[in-house]
């Protein structure tokens, strides 16, 4: 069985691109088949993980807009990962989409058509690493996904965006996914030390009833130079402490993976 997740919030530098790289090396370490979709205009996923967006002639874009097969443009990585990329022509994707009909249900009707093609060979994992705004392409993701995470880096503004993501996800429930769930907070750039991080996690989980996905992640400088050498950080550094928060929290979402999905369950509408 195949789990979609979609990682969200429209805030910029809160680690969804990190999260969705370093969760993708682990998920494979542990055996798992797993694609990435960049679905950022700003392909920093398709960079950080060795490929140059600028040497991509076809992308995400045309998949999602002029109806190319996804297997012409998936990418196999160094990280034991598949990635379907993205370049800067997927801004485009955004207004091109708005007048189509069904635009909500494009990211779903390709990876459907993706497993329809690859059968037993599709993936064990698909993560989706949504650009940082609540505009079609995120709504896009979650109208595929079977769970949102939401990346949070635990500073006093930071939970002002939470609420305004959870009606998007609401909405996505009542309107085109009802199976959707919210997996919880991941608190990222996280540092222990200080009261004030753990306060602020405190407050944000009890404000939205939200689970927080454990262990946070350290805030450590090897993050910031796994990009630039095309591989996460769990092949860089492997015995890096936030390579082992990630390796901790995808062996926890496995296990996640695991509990009965809503689609079994009578939709409700609770928040
Ligand atoms: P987003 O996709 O939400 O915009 P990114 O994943 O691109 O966020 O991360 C933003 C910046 O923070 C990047 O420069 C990244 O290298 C850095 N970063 C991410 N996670 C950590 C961490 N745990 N410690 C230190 N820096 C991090
Ligand atoms: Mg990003």
């Amino acid at each position: 069985m195949t789990t979609t997740l979609a990682v969200a919030n429209q805030k910029g530098g809160v680690a969804k691109t990190t999260t969705v790289a370093s969760l993708g090396a682990a998920l494979a370490e542990l055996g798992h088949r797993v694609l990435l979709v960049d679905l950022d205009p700003q392909a920093c996923l398709t960079f950080s993980l060795g490929i140059d967006p600028e040497d991509l002639e076809l992308s995400v874009h045309h998949v999602l807009t002029k109806g190319l097969d996804p297997t012409e443009v998936i990418i196999e990585t160094e990280d034991g990962v598949d990635l379907l990329p993205a370049t800067i022509e997927l801004a485009r994707a955004e207004a091109e989409l708005l007048t189509r009909t069904g635009r909500e249900h494009v990211v779903k009707s390709v990876l459907e058509g993706l497993e329809e093609d690859l059968a037993d060979e599709f993936y064990d994992w698909v993560l989706l690493d949504c650009p940082p705004s609540l505009g079609v392409l995120t709504v896009a993701a979650l109208t595929a996904a079977d769970g949102v995470l939401v990346p949070l880096q635990c500073e006093t503004l930071s939970h002002r965006g939470v609420g305004q993501l959870l009606d998007t996800v609401h909405d996505v429930r009542r309107f085109t996914n009802r199976r959707l769930e919210v997996w919880g907070v991941l608190p990222t750039l996280y540092d222990g030390r200080t009261n004030h991080a753990r306060t602020v996690l405190e407050t944000i989980s009890d404000t939205y009833d939200l689970e927080v996905v454990e262990p946070p992640i350290p805030k450590t400088i090897k993050f910031a130079e796994a990009p630039a050498a095309g591989r996460s950080i769990l092949a860089t550094n492997r015995s890096n402490k936030g390579a082992q928060a990630y390796r901790e929290v995808a062996a926890n979402l496995v296990e996640r993976s695991t509990r009965p999905r809503r689609a079994a369950r009578k939709a409700s509408t609770r928040r």
